[in-house]
């Protein structure tokens, strides 16, 4: 793409069932919110454009930060769980506000957690992402994950990430989550069998 075409160039958006799109000369994206299929290039598919000229397509926010995390790592980036530390979070209307000011090219959004509970509005924000056609995810330390937790991440996110905190946790949060996703394969396929 060239760079003086950047603000010249206008760009068609839609959706259409599951997938949005983006169309202009020097830049187009498809992405698939079921499947997490995202693919962009430029004037031609062989183009690989460095960055979006119409937005952004992800929202990295981080809705907690400060002493109550679990995961106490040494090396933490936002030196969470450390003694004294006073624990601030987003409100559910403050982050509504950020993801109604984002761009119609958005289309996944990673919260930076601290626990899972630590945001008492986590899960709501999840939900209000999804019903405007962003996709969340989030990293997690593995540490508190319930089978409830589980349960609410396979319905709204489109990807979790599970860090190495403690070997066992980390085994068992993946499985609780794998397990989940299985069981509701199996119960999607027994509901189409019923219904056949
Ligand atoms: S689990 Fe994550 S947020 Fe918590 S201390 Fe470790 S790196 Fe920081």
């Amino acid at each position: 793409m060239k760079e003086k075409d950047v603000n010249a160039v206008e760009a068609k958006i839609y959706n259409k069932k599951n997938s949005l799109f983006l169309r202009s000369k020097y830049y187009n994206f498809n992405f698939n919110r079921k499947t997490g299929f995202f693919m962009r290039w430029g004037e031609t598919p062989k183009d690989d454009p460095n960055f979006s000229p119409f937005g952004a397509e992800i929202l990295d926010l981080e809705i907690s930060s400060g002493g109550d995390c679990k995961g106490k790592c040494d090396f933490c980036y936002k030196s969470n769980g450390q003694p004294g530390q006073p624990t601030h979070n987003m409100s559910l209307d403050e982050f509504k506000t950020i993801l109604d000011k984002m761009p119609p090219t958005l289309t996944q959004c990673a919260l930076g957690i601290m626990d899972i509970h630590t945001n008492p509005d986590f899960f709501e924000m999840m939900k209000y992402a999804r019903s405007k056609g962003v996709i969340p995810n989030y990293t997690t330390h593995g540490l508190d994950m319930t089978d409830e937790d589980a349960d609410k991440t396979v319905k709204l996110c489109g990807a979790v990430a599970v860090s190495l905190v403690n070997k066992k946790k980390t085994y068992d949060t993946i499985k609780m989550l794998i397990n989940t996703i299985l069981n509701k394969k199996v119960l999607i396929r027994k509901k189409k069998k019923e219904e056949i």
